[in-house]
């Protein structure tokens, strides 16, 4: 595929290795992690075991009702050949958090962290190098008491599996376009949009084959209520590059967290780093005739999606219902481009780790 190509032009980075042509989440290592939970017991010890099915009871809870929550994460290729996870103890606290909203017993943080460790270290061969690859983690847990009682199951199993991957979207950097969704929404109040529930995704399918019926790749969710504020662009979070007010620095917005909206870890990194850099970083509820006057007027200069997956993201155009909006022609998006340089940086070991996010993996024999 031609994504990673495009993607080393980009960054002026080395070239792609031989997993150049990784897709995303297709294929997986050589291992796995399990641990057990029990009523009795609680959490069990990791086991680590060679990728394999899962032997779950049809009648397993979670296959019923969607007593599962999962992460998201990656281990990079350093620059000095080591390999280093990138803020995980944000993703154990989250699935703690997404746990107790679905009523599944927490992970202490320190068994989440060390199978992440002990994945890698066993798979960290299969850690490809190329900028823009990386190994992603699915960490996820589910329900697996057989009974067809609706409450909460009596036993869980975690499970951890990898994924040498390149690029998320298809099309590499380059910029994508979104349809603003009126027909459906994700998240309502006191509902399930804060956490990694896999409901929330199936429920989205809908509205992304809507999207890709309006010749858009990817849906915008406006709030379930007034059906007017900027949540999110499919399972990225989203953010506008703005100019200063009064002649002040550029100003950096991302919707403000209200209870339906996924708090990213790449949101809160770039909101770290823009500020570092001296941007004017706000987080704000945002109508989304925001963005429609302000490409309209030129004042937003950029907007863009952000998440593990697909690292940064440019949106070139927008329609909702009948009418479309386009960004600036031939800003080139340089505020985007270079906080994802900056996040990559950090991320593959280049430059200093000024804020403690690199969590290298301990290799076997290095
Ligand atoms: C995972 C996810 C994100 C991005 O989160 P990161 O931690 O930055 O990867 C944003 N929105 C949704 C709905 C998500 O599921």
């Amino acid at each position: 595929m031609t994504v990673m190509a495009s993607t080393a032009r980009q960054s002026g980075a080395t070239q792609p290795d031989d997993a150049g042509r990784l897709g995303f989440g297709t294929r997986f290592t050589d291992h796995m992690v399990t641990i057990r939970w029990t009523s009795a017991g609680g959490w069990q010890d990791p086991e680590l075991i060679d990728y394999q099915h899962l032997a779950l009871d049809p009648a397993a809870v979670g296959l019923h009702y969607g007593q599962i929550v999962f992460e998201g994460l990656k281990a990079y290729r350093q620059q000095d050949g080591g390999v280093a996870l990138f803020r995980p103890e944000h993703n154990a606290r989250r699935i703690n958090r997404s746990s107790q909203r679905l009523v599944i017993p927490e992970l202490p943080e320190r068994a989440f962290l060390a199978a992440l460790h002990a994945l890698v270290a066993a798979d960290h061969a299969q850690v490809p190098s190329a900028r823009g690859q990386s190994l992603y983690l699915r960490p996820f847990i589910i329900a697996v008491e057989p009974t067809l009682g609706v409450r909460p199951a009596q036993e869980y199993l975690f499970v951890l599996i990898a994924s040498p991957v390149g690029s998320f979207f298809s099309g590499g950097l380059s910029p994508v376009s979104v349809w603003v969704s009126d027909t459906f929404v994700r998240a309502a109040p006191g509902g399930t949009g804060a956490v990694k529930y896999p409901g929330n995704y199936a429920a989205g399918f809908l509205a992304q084959r809507e999207a890709a019926e309006q010749g858009c790749e990817q849906v915008v969710w406006l709030d379930a209520v007034e059906r007017r504020w900027i949540e999110e662009m499919g399972a990225m979070n989203l953010f506008f590059v703005a100019d200063g007010e009064d002649g002040g620095p550029t100003r950096l917005l991302t919707p403000r967290l209200t209870g339906t909206l996924l708090p990213g870890v790449v949101r809160d990194s770039l909101l770290t780093l823009a500020a570092d850099d001296g941007y004017d970083v706000r987080e704000e509820r945002l109508p989304i005739e925001f963005w429609q006057s302000g490409w309209e007027d030129g004042s937003l200069r950029e907007v863009f999606a952000s998440g593990t997956a697909a690292v940064v993201t440019p949106v070139e155009a927008m329609r909702r219902g009948e009418r479309e909006w386009k960004a600036p022609t031939g800003t080139g998006n340089p505020v985007t481009l270079a906080l994802r340089e900056r996040l990559l940086d950090i991320q593959y070991g280049v430059t200093e780790d000024v804020h403690g996010w690199r969590s290298p993996v301990v290799l076997p024999g290095v």
